[in-house]
């Protein structure tokens, strides 16, 4: 008989200081055969799920899952509804393992380690005899309580992500070598109080090395698999910060030898994983004096990175320059929305919109056409960042300043596809600047499009961490001076 797999679950990255609590409305929920269908292919950690178990002849038993884009801290309720489904379909013990498409940079109104709490609780059911297995984001925030109820924990290797298939078919694997008997996992961790910010993508700069490095100790059968967990930058969390994670099969000394080899090579860059992005009037300049087109990420209002997604600052800006080219600029403002949507496509108001939450520059007052209203667009990722996926604008106008095309929605989305523009009848190619709520993953999806460059610019998401209030996580580097004394975790059983 074929093995069965239990999979789903609840996958969103959280900020702290987003005072929007993430609602049950903000997630895309799939549910049995139907989420098979749907995401087969798709490169997310789902999809990934879902073509190994193909590949191996696996069934997969998928109660639930809810994926939002990122935002601030999940409503606990939405948490204990995809607990209890999980719970209860686990109760069936109908399955061989659990691999489970989280984050791992979630938080809850009143959890700080939800996927923690979420695995424990499956573990609690399911006993030791199971594997439980799990794909994260890189940004995630690990910690021990995240890794004690967990037998394997693959993370993302890419920054942007371009891995998310391949973790989950890692955490795949690994599930099924335990049940195999051919993979005995035994784990080595180690934690450092520090946030990368800024020159930590893994397309230049220090990880590159750092990521060869890893590379060549799996290649060379040193370790079974390695992960580097460059934590999420707003998570006010005790013990928030680096993670590395050397896995051996039944073998923990070199494991150990890799996973502090690693750490010490993050602390020895820790200066070098610090950068300022791209000033903004100097990208604008290169529009005026060029014919291609520009695809901005405005770095200080990232969705990606949980921000509220209705900073003006970006638009005001090109207001006050009067720029006259053909521009699509995104604003979440669901009070805009309804007011476009009565007026009616077609019609010229005058609207106060944007900046309600990101108080960096105030919200843009002006004469403009409704040029479009709608709702359930759907989406589906060209990629090659979560390539594939679908999902859907829920409601949406695009209202015109000149050549302006602002995009108002009343949900907040990264814009790390194209396709977000096409959804709402705006043609990326016919832009000649583009802004997204991303800071990475869109330059991979925008590469074919223009130009793509992430831009200096304030607010919830940008890299000044002094704005926060920190409680939870201090000390921390580069806010506090520390010592390298890595926390270090060790497990030898299943
Ligand atoms: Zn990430």
């Amino acid at each position: 008989m074929a093995r069965r797999v239990l999979t789903g679950g609840i996958a969103q990255e959280s900020h702290s200081f987003n005072p929007i609590v993430t609602l049950r409305e903000r997630f895309t929920i799939v549910e049995g055969p139907a989420a098979v269908e749907l995401n087969r292919g798709a490169n997310s950690t789902f999809g990934g799920v879902i073509d190994a178990a193909c590949e191996g002849d696996v069934d997969l038993v998928v109660p639930t899952l809810f994926r939002a884009q990122s935002g601030g801290p999940v409503q606990d309720r939405v948490f204990e509804e995809v607990s209890e489904i999980m719970v209860d379909a686990a109760k069936r013990g109908d399955f061989d393992a659990v691999v489970l498409p989280l984050h791992g940079g979630m938080l809850t109104e009143s959890l700080e380690d939800p996927e923690g709490v979420l695995v424990e609780r499956l573990r609690a059911i399911v006993g030791r005899a199971v594997p439980i297995t799990a794909a994260f984001d890189l940004h995630a925030h690990v910690k021990e309580s995240t890794l004690e109820p967990l037998d394997f924990l693959a993370g993302y290797l890419t920054n942007p992500h371009e891995d998310q298939s391949a973790t989950a078919k890692r955490a795949f694997q690994a599930a099924m070598g335990i049940l195999d008997g051919t993979f005995t996992p035994v784990l080595a961790a180690t934690f450092l109080p520090m946030l990368t910010l800024g020159n930590d993508t893994t397309l230049s700069g220090p990880l590159v090395d750092i990521h060869a490095y890893a590379r060549e100790a799996v290649r060379q059968s040193r370790v079974y698999d390695v992960s580097i967990f460059n934590c999420q930058q707003f998570l006010d969390v005790d013990g928030m910060g680096q993670t590395v994670l050397a896995y051996g099969n039944g073998e923990i000394d070199e494991a150990q030898k890799v996973a502090n080899e690693i750490m010490r090579m993050i602390w020895n860059h820790r200066d070098d994983l610090v950068e300022k992005y791209p000033n903004l009037d100097d990208e604008l300049r290169k529009v005026r004096e060029s014919e291609s087109s520009i695809i901005i990420g405005d770095q200080g209002d990232r969705v990606a990175a949980g921000g509220p997604g209705d900073s003006t600052y970006v638009l005001n800006h090109l207001l006050a320059n009067c720029f006259e080219v053909e521009t699509y600029i995104p604003i979440c403002d669901p009070d805009a929305v309804e007011i476009c949507s009565r007026a009616g496509a077609g019609n010229r108001i005058a609207l106060n919109f944007g900046g309600k939450y990101s108080t960096v520059s105030p919200s843009v007052v002006v004469e403009g056409k409704v040029s479009g209203v709608g709702e359930n667009a759907p989406v589906v990722y060209d990629g090659p960042s979560d390539g594939g996926t679908k999902t859907y604008i829920a409601k949406y106008a695009v209202f015109e300043i000149g050549s302006i095309k602002v995009l108002l929605t009343n949900q907040p989305y990264a814009y790390i596809d194209p396709d977000y523009f096409r959804a709402v009848g705006l043609d990326p190619e016919h832009a000649k600047i583009i802004v997204t709520r991303s800071g990475y993953h869109f330059q991979l999806n925008f590469a074919k499009i223009g130009r793509v460059v992430t831009a200096d610019t304030p607010g919830m998401t940008s890299y000044d961490i002094d704005q926060f209030a920190w409680r939870h996580a201090r000390p921390f580097y580069p806010l506090d001076r520390i010592e390298f004394e890595p926390r270090q975790y060790v497990r030898l059983r299943r």
